[in-house]
């Protein structure tokens, strides 16, 4: 029985599993003879090192279909089998000293033995020493006769722009979700193997992105669980949470209910689910939830948060009950722009409570002054100073002083008069209003009775003595 990962590896490009902008412009380059160097960068396992060589059988094929190498020539089968004279792959991680790049370069020099093509396969370029990529420089800028380079690398940043900008860069993406599940079903069919759907989406979640993975992951449960392969063993083998767990996370993080989530993860530490995996889908489940757009985002950025530190901390489940319970706080949290509108609200509605709302309360108050003013100009300001209207009370409140004594009803029946028959009027006389408390020297009070005229007085608008 052949290892999956081995027998599905493309060996030719229509063979390649996604990529298909990546194979479109590798073929197009091939049509015109090759270049001098590619950079094929990607995650681990999506598939570089088998296109490069798939490249390499591409130039020196006997047979070739357009490019598609014909994989049967003495050519391609050497090359398979990593005997071929002309294509060398070396391992930048176990090469990287200025040496033993000097060495390739001079093996390099004389041109193929038996193919079209010499080709240089150099795997995680990235960790090559500064000294050889400046060896690799000069030769990738100006290249052997029938010489191609062919970079691999998991980190393309890492490469000197020198060197890149004499390249070509071919990027591999992750595969998506859907294509990896969409590849392990068809395997599985090929191979007889019995896999649920579910199953298949989680093993291509698991991977990341990576066929190789995925592929691996296959294996591992066909050698484990020969009688099938469904959702639940699937999870069980890769620590995955059960689905159920996920989703009680979810739901108590959306109702706040926190000492439910306190006893989940404890459950979780003792069952040892990893707490990464586990935190990595509750926010994929929030993210595919009802729970309204704005306080998924919030819930799940604090979330995220946890993911970048939670494998580094000593105390992993600590970090991810903290992590879920601050977001379950959400719920009770509000946006600060509705605080201060609900604050603005309350505040005009405190501002408007006594005082009547309509836009004519102007007028209805002007003309109840005047009224009242051909009664004593003193009794209108007394009223206008010291009137509270509760319009939803239908209650008129009035704190007057002494002068409005005895002119109770009649002020009564202006009030009403003027801003409705359905209202009640109160009058409260202050005797310890300012009138009253304002002692009026006697040497005015004699005055005044001599001259026979009247103590007036004066008071500001704040009702203070002048
Ligand atoms: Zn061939």
């Amino acid at each position: 029985m052949q290892n999956l990962p081995i027998k599905y590896r493309p060996r030719r490009f229509k063979e390649v599993i996604g990529h298909s902008l990546a194979i479109k412009a590798i073929k197009n380059s091939l049509k015109k003879g090759g270049v001098n160097a590619y950079i094929l960068s990607g995650i681990r396992g999506i598939g570089k090192t088998s296109l490069a060589r798939i490249i390499a059988k591409s130039l020196n094929c006997l047979s070739p279909k357009e490019v598609e190498p014909c994989l049967r020539c003495t050519n391609c089968l050497e090359i398979e089998k990593g005997i071929f004279i002309d294509v060398i792959e070396v391992d930048a991680a176990t090469n990287s000293n200025v040496e033993k790049a000097r060495e390739l370069i001079r093996a390099l020099s004389y041109g193929p033995v038996k193919g079209k093509k010499r080709v240089l396969i150099v795997d995680e370029v990235h960790r090559l020493s500064k000294q050889a990529f400046d060896v690799f420089l000069k030769t990738v800028e100006e290249p052997p006769p029938k010489t191609t380079f062919i970079f691999a690398t998991t980190n393309p940043s890492s490469i000197p722009d020198t060197i890149v900008s004499r390249c070509i860069e071919i990027p591999l993406k992750p595969l998506d979700k859907k294509t990896l599940t969409k590849q392990i079903i068809e395997i599985c069919k090929k191979e007889k193997i019995y896999i649920t759907q579910k199953a298949a989406e989680i093993v291509a979640e698991h991977s990341e992105g990576s066929v190789r993975d995925a592929i691996t992951t296959l294996e591992e449960l066909r050698l484990i669980f020969s009688d099938g392969i469904d959702e639940e063993k699937t999870e069980h083998y890769l620590g995955y949470p059960p689905s159920i767990t996920v989703q009680k996370a979810k739901t108590y993080i959306e109702t706040g209910e926190r000492d439910k989530i306190s006893s989940l993860i404890k459950d979780l530490s003792e069952r040892e689910i990893d707490p990464l995996i586990f935190l990595r889908r509750t926010i994929k489940e929030i993210a595919e939830s009802e729970i309204p757009y704005d306080k998924k985002v919030r819930i799940n950025e604090i979330l995220l948060k946890s993911t970048k530190f939670i494998r580094e901390v000593d105390l992993p489940y600590i970090a991810l009950e903290t992590s879920l319970i601050k977001a379950s706080y959400i719920k009770e949290l509000t946006y600060i722009e509705k605080v201060v509108s609900e604050i603005r609200k309350a505040k005009n509605s405190k501002n408007s409570e006594p005082t009547y709302k309509e836009n004519n309360f102007r007028d209805k108050m002007r003309d109840l002054q005047e009224e009242l003013a051909t009664i004593s100009p003193r009794i209108s300001a007394q009223v206008k100073n010291g009137i509270s209207v509760y319009e939803s009370l239908k209650l008129v409140k009035i704190k007057a002083g002494k002068v409005c004594e005895g002119k109770e009803d009649k002020i009564k029946e202006i009030v009403k008069k003027h801003l409705g028959d359905d209202f009640k009027v109160e009058i409260l006389i202050n005797s310890n209003g300012n009138e009253k408390s304002f002692k009026v020297p006697k040497i005015v009070e004699k005055l005044s009775k001599d001259l026979g005229g009247e103590i007036r007085l004066k008071l500001s608008s704040k009702g203070e003595k002048l």
